[in-house]
C-alpha cells in the first residue's frame, strides 16, 4: 500500500519536535488523505518526520513513529514492546491477578488503541478507524503473544452503530477473572468500556488496607471493584451504589463468588440524589464518578459537579474518616481537581488533610510530554 505524504504548513514543526503525539489542523497544509487513512508527514520542505494517520476534528493528525516504518511493522513492534514492558514489570504470568491492561494507546506509542487483558482473553478498544483497519494483524499478534480469544468492542469507542462489537479470534472461555486474588466476574460483551476499570486495581488494593472493622460506602461502584476490595480487607459493611442496575447485580455476584454476600448491599440509585441525604455513620467513602468532563467545553460544569458530590459527602463523613475521591476526566488537571475538593471542604465546613495523591497503575503509562495521557487523579483524604 503506498502511504500519501502530508506537509506542514512553515514553522509548525516546533510542538512536534517536543514529541507531542498529537497535531492540530491549523498546522497541517491543504491534503485529500481522508480520516482512518495512513500518511507520512513531512515538514514544509519535504523533509520525513513522522508516520501516522488522519483524524477528524481538530486534532487531525496522530503520530505512531518518528522512524520509518510500515503500519504492519510499526503495530507489531509497538504491541510486542508493550508486552515485553508489562513483562518485565512483573505483571504478566502472576497466578493471582489475570487482569492487566496490555497496551495503553500513546502511552505504548500506538493512539488509538488500547488492549485488556482477562486471563487468556484480550478485549481491544479501537479509537481510530486507522488502527481498526488493521484489526486482524491485531488479533494474529495478540494470539501468537499468548491470549488467543480477542474480542474487539468499537462500537462505542468509534461512535460508529454499524460496527459490530465481535469476536476477531476465539471466543469466551470463562467469565471469572483474579485481580490480586479477589475474583470479579467481568462481561466485556454487555459492560461498560472493556468490562472492567483496570487502571483503579492499586487504589483498590489501598482501599483494602484501611478497611478493617470499617462501614465503606463505593459510590459509582460499577461491578463493585472497590467493594470487594474492602470486604477482603475486613469492612463491617459494604455498600455498592450505582445507577446502572446490571452494574449492581454483578457487584452483588462478585460479593457472593468471593463468600462476602453477608456483608454487602448493592443500591441502585443516583448518586447525587443518595449522597444528599446519605447516612452519616460511613468511616470510609470512595467516589469514583465517570469523567464528568468528557471536553474541554464543558469543563466548568464539571468542576461543579466533583465539587458537589464531595461536599456532600464530606459533609456527612464521621470525624476522623477516610475518602477516596477520584477524576478521570482527561480535560481536568490534577491541580483543578485538588482545587475543586479544597472548594469543596471549605463549602461544607470540614476540616480535611491530604493523606498521598493517588494515580493510575503502571499498565496504563503515559508518555510525559503527553500529559493527556496521565487522566486518573486521585485524593486520599482524611476528614477531620
Ligand atoms: N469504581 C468502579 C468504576 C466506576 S465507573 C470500579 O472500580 O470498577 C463509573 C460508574 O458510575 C459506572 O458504573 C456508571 O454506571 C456510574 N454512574 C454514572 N452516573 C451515575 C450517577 N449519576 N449515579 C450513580 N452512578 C452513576
Amino acid at each position: 500500500m503506498k502511504i500519501p505524504t502530508i506537509h506542514l504548513l512553515p514553522a509548525k514543526e516546533k510542538a512536534i519536535k517536543r514529541g507531542h503525539p498529537w497535531v492540530f489542523s491549523g498546522a497541517l497544509d491543504k491534503h485529500s488523505v481522508k480520516p482512518g487513512e495512513w500518511a507520512e508527514l513531512c515538514d514544509h520542505n519535504g523533509r520525513f518526520l513522522a508516520l501516522g494517520f488522519v483524524e477528524p476534528g481538530s486534532i487531525a493528525f496522530k503520530i505512531a513513529a518518528r522512524e520509518i516504518f510500515t503500519p504492519e511493522e510499526l503495530i507489531r513492534f509497538r504491541i510486542e514492546k508493550a508486552i515485553e514492558f508489562r513483562r518485565k514489570a512483573g505483571l504478566l504470568n502472576k497466578k493471582e491477578n489475570e487482569i492487566i491492561r496490555l497496551f495503553f494507546a500513546e502511552g505504548d506509542g500506538l493512539p488509538g488503541l488500547v488492549v485488556d487483558a482477562y486471563g487468556k482473553h484480550c478485549v481491544v478498544q479501537f479509537h481510530s478507524r486507522a488502527v481498526f483497519f488493521y484489526r486482524h494483524l491485531i488479533a494474529e499478534i495478540l494470539a501468537d503473544q499468548g491470549f488467543p480469544n480477542v474480542f474487539s468492542k468499537s462500537k462505542e469507542s468509534l461512535h460508529d452503530k454499524g460496527i459490530e462489537d465481535s469476536y476477531l479470534l476465539g471466543g469466551k472461555q470463562e467469565d471469572v477473572f483474579l485481580e490480586n486474588g479477589l475474583k470479579f466476574k467481568v462481561d466485556w460483551e454487555l459492560g461498560q468500556k472493556t468490562g472492567f476499570f483496570i487502571d483503579q486495581r492499586e487504589n483498590r488494593r489501598l482501599l483494602g488496607t484501611m478497611s478493617e472493622g470499617k462501614k465503606v460506602l463505593n459510590a459509582f461502584s460499577y461491578t463493585g471493584g472497590f467493594s470487594i476490595y474492602a470486604l477482603a480487607g475486613g469492612a463491617s459493611e459494604v455498600v455498592s451504589l450505582d445507577s446502572s442496575a446490571k452494574a449492581i447485580a454483578l457487584a452483588n455476584e462478585n460479593a457472593s463468588i468471593n463468600g462476602f454476600e453477608s456483608k454487602h448491599s448493592g443500591i441502585i440509585q443516583d448518586a447525587f440524589e443518595y449522597l444528599k441525604d446519605m447516612p452519616t455513620d460511613f468511616d470510609v467513602v470512595v467516589l469514583d464518578p465517570p469523567a464528568f468532563a468528557k471536553s474541554q467545553r464543558v469543563t466548568h460544569n464539571a468542576v461543579q459537579a466533583y465539587k458537589r458530590i464531595n461536599s456532600m459527602a464530606m459533609e456527612k463523613m464521621t470525624a476522623g474518616s477516610q475518602l477516596l475521591s477520584f477524576s478521570c476526566s482527561q480535560h481536568i488537571s490534577r491541580e483543578l481537581f485538588t482545587s475543586t475538593l479544597r472548594a469543596a471542604a471549605i463549602d461544607c465546613g470540614r476540616s480535611v488533610r491530604l493523606v498521598q495523591h493517588l494515580q493510575q497503575p503502571v499498565d496504563h503509562p503515559s508518555n510525559l510530554v503527553h500529559p493527556e495521557g496521565e487522566y486518573l487523579k486521585g485524593l486520599w483524604l482524611q476528614v477531620d
